[in-house]
Parts: C-alpha cells; structure tokens; sequence
C-alpha cells in the first residue's frame, strides 16, 4: 500500500535522505526509529506529500503521490493522510476545535458533521475539555493531543505520527498506545517516528524500521 523506491532527498548539498526502499502494508503498524538527525522526519513528510524527494518515488495504493503536483498532493493528503508533525504545526490564534476544524473545512461536509467528527476526534485523543482554549495557551502535551486529534479528523487510511509521545507523560503516552490499538482495529495503516522506549514491547507493532544517517539498516 506505502512503497518507497529509491527514495533520495538533499537540502542544498546535504544529502539527508540515501537511497530509501521500503513496503509498508495495508493495516501495517510500523515503527520508524533513529537517533535524532537520522532523516525520520524528512522521511515521514515526503510519505506524508508534504515535501518532495530530490529523486525516487512514494506509491500510495499505486498512485505515484511523489510526482503530483501540489494542488493534487494536498487534495490527496486531506482524503487520504492524517499527519502529526513533530513541531504540531497547529495555529495559535485558534483553539483545539477550530485547529481541528481545518483539515475538514476544504472537504466539504455539512456543520453537523464536521461537529461529529471533530468532537469524536477531540475525545479520541483525550482533549475534549480543552477544546475551547486557544493553543497558544494549552501546555506541550495538550498542544500535542490536539494535532493528535487533528491528524484523525479526516478518518484517513493512513496515519502517520512524529514523536508523538515526546511531550506526553506516561499515562497520556499509555492513552495514545490504547488509540493505536483502536485505530489498528479499524485497518489503518499507521506509522510512528519515535525513540520513545514505551513502544519497545508493544504487542501492536508489526514492524520496526531503523535508519541510521539516512539509510535503512
Ligand atoms: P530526525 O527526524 O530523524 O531527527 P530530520 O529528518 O528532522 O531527522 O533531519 C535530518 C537531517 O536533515 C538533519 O541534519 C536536519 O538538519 C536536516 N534537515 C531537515 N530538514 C531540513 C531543511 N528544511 N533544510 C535543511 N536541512 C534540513
Ligand atoms: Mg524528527
């Protein structure tokens, strides 16, 4: 479903990325680990449509999403792809309901159900009672269980996740392993970037990439 094919990216004369493949599986959960400066970040957005590889190729159920342009890849990641960036991007004038809000609005759904979904959305992730404040004001943890909730709104296949447990404490981090596991159920195929230890005997994981300075090893 997820195939990366000689994948290859570099910043000015930085090579970053070095000669990727990699096959991920419907319903697959996969770990990404490396130690900080390794590429899983850059990785994870070029899977995600959000950059664009120097060369190779990202196939998402044979659509060769590298090569779309970028109207194309955005229409596509909004159906397709829910996205937790390391740095959350969220948007700090709005609050948690509103930042989750975004994704759908472009998607076209009626007010009912763009309620339905945020709300579920927002309770998944274990944010509801801080929905109303803006983000500027919640804590790092919080700021990471709303774009937590943010990258399921759109119910997507695909869901990917950086460091997503880096500001959660161990009972939150223990909550987001409990929403792995419901979202495993439903068939999403999901990737985590982490070095967080609390993955390391999770019986949900199916697989454990490592890449090491930009290679898979
Ligand atoms: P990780 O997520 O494993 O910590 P990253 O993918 O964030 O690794 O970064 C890998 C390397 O790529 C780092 O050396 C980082 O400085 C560099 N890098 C990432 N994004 C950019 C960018 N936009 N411009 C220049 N260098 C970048
Ligand atoms: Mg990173």
């Amino acid at each position: 479903m997820i195939k990366v094919v000689d994948l290859y990216k570099s910043f000015n004369d930085t090579e970053v990325l070095k000669g990727i493949n990699l096959t991920i599986k419907k319903a697959e959960v996969t770990l990404l680990k490396g130690i900080s400066g390794s590429g899983k970040s850059t990785l994870l957005s070029i899977i995600a449509t959000l950059q664009k590889p120097t060369t190779g190729e990202v196939y998402i159920d044979d659509i060769l999403v590298s090569k779309l342009p970028d109207h194309h890849a955005s229409n596509f990641r909004l159906e397709h792809i829910g996205f937790t960036p390391q740095d959350f991007k969220l948007i700090e004038s709005l609050n948690g309901y509103e930042n989750c809000q975004i994704p759908l609005i472009p998607l076209g759904f009626s007010p009912t159900l763009i309620e339905e979904k945020v709300k579920e959305a927002l309770q998944q992730a274990g944010i509801s009672h801080k929905a109303s404040l803006n983000v500027k004001d919640l804590s790092g943890g919080e700021r990471q269980r709303v774009a937590i909730a943010r990258s399921l709104v759109n119910s997507a296949k695909i869901v990917l996740f950086d460091e997503p447990t880096a500001n959660l404490d161990r009972k939150n981090s223990q909550n987001f392993i409990s929403l792995m596991q419901e979202l495993k159920s439903k068939e999403k195929t999901i990737i985590i970037a982490t070095h967080d230890p609390i993955f390391e005997e999770c019986s949900l994981i199916d697989k454990v990439i490592n890449i090491e300075d930009g290679v898979i090893v």
